[in-house]
């Protein structure tokens, strides 16, 4: 009885927490198929040593990006996240303690996106449109709660680097090879998978000029998206 009631508690919860963000229509991944465009974004900063030399790299080709910031993280760095904004990205929301939304319960994981919410739409000017679930974990309950924000769930098309590291090198060229009209790319701006943003400021300039060589616009995920609703 106690077992068979585990089961079904169990199997409560997994149907809650959904592991794969690929079980569902709801989340973008990637922009409209016409255009020649592609969308880096950047997780879990700000880093105060980090996020600055990827901005100065992003400034030195012009490339528009979207932040996704942390926002306990960024409430340690509000001068990085200021940074981002002035010039000109996009910040979108990676939660407020990058917690997987797999452990959260309804309360929290509107706790985890309010947080993020109200902190980022302070420091960063304006309020986030876009929120990507750490380690890409959703839950039931953070759709309506999303919607409720006018927040989009947004994932990726390409990852270069995920739990498994990837030198500089392939980083770069795995993006490129890979690249497609509306692609949003996945990168990381601070430390997670160890050295992460190092290899990252390393890939960044080839990367970027892979992409342009191949015929690519860089632009932010808002703008991106914006075109499928031209
Ligand atoms: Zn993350």
């Amino acid at each position: 009885m106690i077992a068979r009631f585990g089961l079904a508690a169990g199997a409560a919860w997994i149907g809650y927490a959904w592991v794969a963000h690929l079980v569902t229509p709801l989340c973008v991944h990637r922009g409209p198929r016409d255009s020649p465009r592609v969308a880096l974004t950047f997780d879990d900063g700000p880093d105060p040593s980090w996020t600055p030399r990827v901005l100065e790299i992003l400034a030195a080709y012009q490339a528009p990006s979207t932040f996704f910031l942390v926002g306990d993280r960024a409430t340690r760095a509000p001068a990085t996240v200021r940074a981002i904004a002035a010039h000109g990205h996009e910040i979108g929301s990676h939660g407020w303690s990058h917690t997987s939304l797999w452990r959260c319960g309804p309360w929290k994981t509107a706790e985890e996106i309010d947080r993020a919410q109200a902190t980022l739409t302070e420091l960063g000017g304006t309020p986030p449109r876009y929120f990507r679930p750490p380690w890409g974990m959703v839950n039931a309950a953070m759709f309506p709660l999303l919607r409720a924000r006018r927040l989009r769930p947004v994932f990726w098309s390409i990852q270069p680097e995920g739990l498994r590291a990837a030198q500089a090198v392939s980083q770069a060229s795995y993006v490129v090879r890979r690249a497609h009209p509306g692609a949003i790319v996945d990168l990381h701006d601070a430390e997670g998978t160890p050295g992460a943003p190092a290899r990252l400021v390393d890939a960044l300039p080839s990367m970027i000029e892979g992409l342009r060589s191949a015929g690519y616009e860089l632009t932010t995920v808002g703008e991106l998206l914006s075109a499928s609703a031209r």
